[in-house]
């Protein structure tokens, strides 16, 4: 009955206009999905022993503790990255890795700051937050040919996926990630 005779052109705009802050577990494409949820490891230098240690990220709020010193691993706070740790961790990691490169100068980082700090409690569990400082980390930071700071960058399997130059609140910052979790493979290009 009736059928065909009404298109409802708003389901379509609603949809392409939606931004989503929230989790998103496991509506993508069918060949990624079995990846994204086994894969929740990510190898984690400790903050207090430096200890290296293979956390399962999804359990964060299990609050999983270093296996040296059994100290937290502090999943929902930015994880500080340096030359010895940088490589290893965005490598290691199953799970997206988000990383601010920053300076201590540098007045738009530190406006996004607190940005960074909510994200990655906001994402505890689900993604790494981390922050490099560029002027301390320079191995790290050299082969991306970061011009200005602050750089987002969001590697996935060890590499660069998604990159965003500038300072951005914590809206754009989650959507640049939800847009990546989303996606899979696909590589952004914002700049
Ligand atoms: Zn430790």
């Amino acid at each position: 009955m009736d059928k065909g005779a009404k298109s409802l052109p708003e389901h379509r705009l609603q949809f392409a206009d939606t931004t989503c802050p929230k989790r998103n577990p496991e509506k993508t494409l069918g060949a990624t999905v079995k990846d994204d949820s086994a894969a929740t490891k990510a190898t984690l230098r400790c903050q207090f022993c430096q200890s290296w240690n293979r956390v399962d990220v999804s359990r964060a709020h299990d609050r999983p503790k270093c296996g040296s010193c059994s100290k937290p691993m502090l999943l929902d706070r930015p994880l500080h990255l340096d030359d010895e740790t940088f490589s290893r961790t965005v490598a290691e990691s199953e799970v997206p890795v988000m990383v601010d490169f920053y300076a201590d100068w540098c007045g738009p980082c530190k406006m996004m700051a607190p940005a960074v700090d909510q994200l990655a409690a906001a994402y505890a569990g689900k993604a790494i937050v981390a922050k490099v400082n560029t002027d301390l980390a320079q191995r790290a930071t050299a082969p991306f040919n970061i011009r200005g700071i602050p750089t987002t960058i969001v590697f996935r399997g060890g590499k660069e996926s998604a990159r965003q130059s500038g300072a951005m609140p914590y809206q754009m910052l989650a959507s640049m990630m939800d847009t990546f979790q989303h996606s899979g493979i696909r590589s952004l290009e914002f700049t």
